[in-house]
């Protein structure tokens, strides 16, 4: 049974980061048939939000990422005291003293030395009186896993043989002085608990993944397969860690991002196979390999949403905008009709108002000096509505012969007289559905 998860804290909205892991792990379980868990990383009260947890859960409902269980680590701290007391037993926990100063202090040290700068467990050292002298001066210290030296070394499903050097990393510190259970052991608890079979996460946390494996062996469990993703840089190889507040999920949907766009994208951006818009998150899924993503960084352009969503409405359904049509209070008899002119030139559904202002009001017309009177000859030439599918070609039939115009000459006077705009959809089309007469 294959059993993923999805781990963000509610410390701010979601972006298109965090999407490309929920998504990967999303579509592991959805391709198994297996369990996709939603867990609230929630274990700092002062950064994690309601709101953020509400607005996690919503952005991801919008794409249609949806989770068979819910869990909040804010509501498992007993379990997580309790593998800390497992820790301590089994003599893998200890508790050290330094203050940031001091150890920022050790640090230069080293990096003088040319020594890694790893934490040098001073406090393993301690003696019993030392150790009560310092917690009466300091108040209590935080709690470190001690690892073990010795390599560690994973098979990761995107990066391939992993190995780490744990005398390389510090002992992380699993408890803050304040007694806050730190992500690492929290993690790492739920992982277990919840019986996760695989964890797919970004790059950045390849180091954690090693001492994760040492703690969840220490608590005697089985570490699940891991693998990380290459995180996203802007077009030009650029971080994209600063704009990714604007590149937040609700951005992009108040943009007018359409979610299978989106996800389309995101499920195969970064890996060997191309970029072509699905129709649903089974198709993703059924597609979906991890060995096909590779280890560079992965460019992420937002142009690259734009196409993507105009295919998603130029392949839509009338049923689908039913919403939209009966707020734009669009005549049920013409919804269709609106519809099938409109859909091949948007590229966002908001645009829909604009092709449905002007089939109902007219648009300010367009029209350059050395055409004025040829648009005025033939708006004069137009009868009233209601007009129909030979309106157009009998109209301007009409003004030809009256003009002498032709070709070019003629018609795109005509469109940007009629539309106000230089592009758009076939003339014919829009001349049946013109409820008024334009006029200069
Ligand atoms: N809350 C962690 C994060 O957002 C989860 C990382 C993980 O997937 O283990 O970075």
């Amino acid at each position: 049974m294959t059993v993923t998860r999805f781990a963000p804290s509610p410390t701010g909205y979601l972006h298109v980061g965090n999407l490309r892991t929920a998504l990967f792990n999303f579509l592991i379980a959805r391709k198994a048939g297996g369990t996709f868990v939603l867990r609230l990383d929630d274990t700092d009260p002062e950064r994690s939000k309601p709101e953020y947890a509400d607005a996690i859960q919503e952005d991801l409902e919008w794409l249609g990422i949806t989770w068979d269980r819910l869990e909040r680590q804010s509501e498992r701290l007993d379990r997580y005291a309790e593998a800390a007391d497992e820790l301590r037993e089994k003599d893998r926990f200890y508790e050290a003293f330094e203050t940031p100063t001091e150890l920022d202090l050790k640090r230069k040290k080293q990096l003088n030395m040319g020594l890694p700068p790893v934490y040098d467990r001073a406090a393993l050292g301690l003696s019993d009186a030392e150790r009560e002298k310092l917690r009466a001066e300091r108040g209590p210290g935080v709690w470190r896993f001690k690892l073990r030296r010795e390599r560690i070394e994973w098979h990761d499903g995107i990066l391939g043989d992993l190995s780490i050097d744990a005398a390389s990393v510090s002992d992380p510190v699993l408890i803050r002085a304040d007694g806050q259970v730190l992500y690492t052991l929290a993690s790492v608890v739920d992982d277990m608990d919840m019986g996760i079979t695989h964890v797919v996460r970004g790059s950045d946390h390849v180091t954690n993944t090693a001492t994760q494996i040492q703690i969840i062996e220490a608590l005697g469990g089985t570490p699940p397969a891991f693998a990380h993703h290459s995180l996203l840089t802007g077009p030009q190889g650029e971080a994209l860690s600063k704009r990714l507040g604007t590149l937040s999920l609700r951005d992009l949907r108040a943009a007018g991002v359409e979610p299978m766009a989106l996800l389309s994208l995101m499920a195969r951006l970064g890996s060997s196979q191309p970029v072509v818009l699905a129709r649903s998150l089974d198709e993703l899924a059924e597609g979906f390999e991890l060995s096909h993503f590779g280890a560079a960084p992965t460019k992420f352009d937002e142009a690259d949403l734009w196409p993507l969503t105009a295919n998603v409405l130029q392949d839509m359904d009338v049923s689908e905008m039913a919403d939209e049509m009966a707020a734009l209070g669009v005549p049920e008899a013409l919804a269709s009709d609106v519809w099938e002119v409109a859909r091949a030139n948007m590229s966002r559904r908001s645009e829909l108002a604009g092709w449905w202002q002007l089939f109902r009001d007219g648009a300010a017309p367009l029209v350059d000096p050395e055409d004025r009177e040829f648009v005025e000859q033939a708006f004069a030439l137009l009868p009233e509505p209601p007009y129909g599918p030979d309106t157009w070609g009998a109209w301007t039939n009409a003004v030809k012969e009256a003009t002498g115009r032709k070709g070019k000459a003629l018609f795109m006077p005509l469109r940007k007289a009629v539309t106000g705009r230089e592009r758009g959809p076939e003339m014919a089309d829009v001349m049946r559905l013109l409820q008024k007469k334009p006029t200069l």
